[in-house]
């Protein structure tokens, strides 16, 4: 393998001698490479060929338009007078109280469970009921998470080079380090908290990580970091666990809808309705109160990025950002080739190489394709994911707001290939697995 993943990636010019054709719109002449969509960069003919389905449902429907409405009010918000200091706003102090009165509800069915309990002496159906509640709560309790089982973790002794990038990065955005590091093969990246004690953990996409050059990870790692330093509601302790709780609620309570169930569970699925529409309609409300800090957070996230890795690094991350589809067929389409290898050692040099390749194989997208992916992130603005701006919005406001700031933290070639060599044994094993127990 001879990809070096320390080097920045360098973006492919189309390649001399690709056929053309004519558009069919404007009649203009459009490289026809047989790799990737036609399309045209004159009038955007077929440049998104295969449009999302549209969202199902009303409410689904009026979520995503909400959504887009927001992205596109706060981006000029944010253009205009900067990021500002995270602060709580009406509807981030209703979700908070909305988030207390399920945690409240939470207690009372715990303490009914115990009275009926302590009270029911010789009542055995009161005792049942009474212990019934105390399995509900069981249930119910607020999540505070927990490490992921079976995840390739990082720790501080194995990993120093990027514990000590990791801490210089967390104590630029002015937030405490991250605990551990856990592995995994999206092209993504993320932070949590788990347990009572809050420990912090860092999710790194390895097909991301490798695709970006030195100064871009800073960049990525400075998004993430960001995060923590905002004090992000939807993650936070206590609106956290009450999305928690109400899904559980949600998931209890919902009506089976069978066919031909029995008219005694017809019946109890009719008294089950009331509760569940109350339930959903508590989710979609706390979900409409933090959806707008929600994106603030992201885009000041993004500036955070920018503060600690440069301005460039950061809208160069959110363009790769772009690629993961793509690069999402090709780890499925290795996984599938791996799976047909028999040999052991064969597999375990698909293994070895897999990172790479997938970073080759975003390299290798030439210009013009992800100039078209820009095209397409813009004409579906909110339609994959309604927590998150628009991508194509977030890196406006980076070039906008951020273009020239320079690095805070730098990390040069050397420093990222000895980052990636510490980490190689553990993204060798999280390729093993990846290959084998990926769902395809
Ligand atoms: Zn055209
Ligand atoms: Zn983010």
């Amino acid at each position: 393998m001879s990809h070096d993943a320390a080097a920045a990636p360098a973006h492919v010019p189309d390649k001399p001698g690709v056929p053309e054709r004519e558009c069919p719109e404007c009649g203009a002449m459009t490289p026809a490479d047989p790799r990737f969509v036609v399309w045209c960069a004159g009038c955007g003919w077929n440049a998104d060929p295969l449009p999302p389905e549209p969202p199902q449902g009303r409410l689904q429907g009026r979520r995503r338009r909400t959504a887009a409405r927001y992205g596109e009010q706060l981006y000029a918000e944010l253009a205009r007078s900067g990021p500002g200091a995270p602060r709580l706003d009406a509807s981030g102090v209703a979700a908070h109280v909305l988030a207390w009165a399920v945690h409240l509800s939470t207690v009372a069915v715990a303490v009914a469970g115990v009275l009926l309990i302590t009270t029911g002496g010789a009542f055995a159906l009161q005792v049942l009921l009474g212990a019934v509640l105390l399995l509900v709560v069981v249930s119910l309790r607020p999540r505070l998470g927990r490490l992921p089982k079976d995840a390739v973790t990082l720790r501080r002794d194995t990993a120093p080079g990027l514990y000590a990038l990791l801490d210089r990065i967390a104590a630029e955005s002015g937030t405490r380090p991250v605990d551990v590091v856990v592995l995994d093969a999206s092209v993504n990246a993320g932070v949590t908290e788990y347990g009572l004690r809050r420990r912090r953990l860092l999710v790194l996409g390895l097909p991301l990580w490798h695709m970006l050059g030195p100064q871009q990870r800073v960049a990525l790692l400075g998004h993430e970091f960001g995060h923590y330093a905002n004090g992000d509601q939807r993650r936070g302790l206590v609106v956290g666990t009450a999305l928690t709780t109400l899904g559980t609620w949600h998931h209890v309570l919902r009506p089976s809808g069978q066919r031909g169930r029995p008219v005694v569970q017809i019946i109890a699925d009719l008294i089950m309705v009331p509760p569940w529409l109350f339930v959903l309609g508590l989710l979609h409300l706390l979900d409409h109160f933090t959806l707008r800090a929600t994106q603030r957070a992201e885009y000041r996230a993004d500036l955070i990025g920018a503060r600690i890795g440069s301005g460039a690094a950061a809208a160069e991350c959110t363009d790769e950002l772009l690629l993961a589809e793509s690069v999402d067929r090709e780890l499925r389409r290795q996984a599938v080739l791996a799976r047909t290898r028999t040999r052991a050692s064969d597999r375990e040099d698909a293994a070895a190489g897999l990172w790479g390749r997938l970073a080759d194989h975003a390299r290798d997208i030439p210009a013009r394709e992800r100039e078209r992916l820009r095209r397409v992130a813009e004409l579906r603005g909110h339609s994959t994911d309604s927590t998150h701006p628009p991508t194509h919005l977030r890196r406006a406001l980076l070039l906008d707001t951020a273009r020239d700031l320079p690095a805070a933290v730098t990390l040069d070639a050397a420093g990222a290939a000895a980052i990636d060599a510490e980490i190689a044994p553990a993204a060798r094993q999280a390729a093993r697995w990846t290959l084998r127990d990926l769902h395809l």
